[in-house]
């Protein structure tokens, strides 16, 4: 069956975007919106700082009018909704299709556990992107998510919303524990089905998740994704982080973080710094791209960035380092054309 794919107006409007910001000589600004309508969710993954962090406004439902008039704040052309688990939002599918309709590219991060009784009230859009948890194949996901049955859930949401159409992604958080082989398994086995592809980043070592342990330092994230990226390995298998990242991950390339073009809004308001730390919760989005901010976060900065290595802070500064590099520019395009997207939903 032909399946839906990531759309090439993606990268061009992305590029647009970027471009004529520079022309402006804006230095600092979102590429994508990180939008977290409720922190609650049906699952309570080990690795999940969300969840605690959030617990006393579990219950907090942002409004839609709320939601939009966030994302337009923002402005970036890309929005990321998550949370919690945003299929739990009475009023999501009024959100994402608003969003749909004024042609940002979404995406939608979900355990799948109730994906298909959404996609009843979403149609399939080139705008529209479903991102499903999956840390493994059956008994380690079942592990992470620790619950037993969700894999069967998640792939079966999978497959249903391929089949009707819709643009399907897996994302997938690398931790200390992590089987290299059972992640093949998993890679080759969602491409096989025919998602767009699989996102990756290790995990964030959140003070609130209960095991401290299983977060990677930053050398070990580099000894795990030389293994798990291995070209030896991985054939047949689609990553959807784009090449530059993934060179990142193995230690092959060094950036310093570019957090601010990933502004996360909560039901508490923007979190500030970044999506990993909300030292504060503030309710202007410029704030998050003031210089005197970034003189304080990131790598060599603040003890609680030496380790971060997340698409949130990293995948961003690919690209905004190519914009003067023409080779790396080059290959963001190419890995565009192919299908990758230069950017990663978290
Ligand atoms: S599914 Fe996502 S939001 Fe829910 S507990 Fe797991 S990591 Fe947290
Ligand atoms: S490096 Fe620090 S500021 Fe940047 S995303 Fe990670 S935790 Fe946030």
């Amino acid at each position: 069956m032909k399946r839906a794919k990531r759309p090439l107006e993606l990268s061009f409007r992305l590029a647009w975007y970027i471009l004529n910001k520079k022309l402006r000589g804006q230095k600092r600004f979102p590429l994508v919106t990180m939008l977290e309508p409720l922190e609650m969710c049906n699952l309570a993954c080990i690795g999940c700082g969300r969840i605690r962090e959030y617990k006393p406004v579990l219950d907090k439902m942002m409004t839609v009018e709320v939601a939009l008039n966030a994302v337009k704040e923002s402005g970036a052309p890309i929005v990321s909704i998550a949370g919690g688990e945003p299929t739990i939002h009475p009023r999501i599918d009024e959100i994402i299709n608003s969003l749909i309709k004024q042609k940002y590219f979404v995406y939608c991060c979900t355990n799948g556990l109730l994906l298909e009784r959404l996609l009843k009230k979403i149609k399939p859009s080139k705008y529209l992107c479903w991102v499903v948890h999956v840390d493994g194949m059956e008994e380690k996901h079942d592990e992470s998510v620790d619950r037993k049955g969700v894999f069967t859930k998640a792939i079966n949401a999978i497959t249903v919303a391929l089949d009707q159409g819709y643009r399907v992604c897996t994302n997938s958080t690398v931790f200390r524990g992590s089987d290299v082989e059972d992640l093949w398994e998993m890679f080759r086995y969602v491409s096989d089905i025919g998602v767009e592809g699989s996102m990756i980043s290790p995990g964030y070592e959140f003070e609130a998740a209960p095991d401290q342990e299983m977060f990677l330092t930053r050398g070990e994230s580099h000894s795990l994704f030389q293994k798990l990226l291995d070209p030896a390995k991985t054939e047949g298998m689609k990553f959807y982080n784009n090449p530059l990242y993934l060179n990142f991950l193995q230690g092959k390339r060094d950036y310093q973080c570019t957090a601010w073009s990933n502004p996360t809004y909560t039901t508490m308001g923007w979190r500030k710094p970044c999506y990993p730390l909300a030292d504060e919760h503030v309710q202007q989005v410029d704030e998050l791209y003031d210089d005197k901010l970034w003189e304080k976060y990131g790598v060599g900065k603040d003890p609680r960035c030496a380790n971060c290595m997340m698409h949130c802070g990293f995948e961003s500064a690919t690209i905004f380092q190519a914009v003067s590099s023409p080779k790396d520019w080059a290959t963001l395009i190419k890995s565009g054309a192919a299908g990758k997207s230069g950017i990663t939903a978290a």
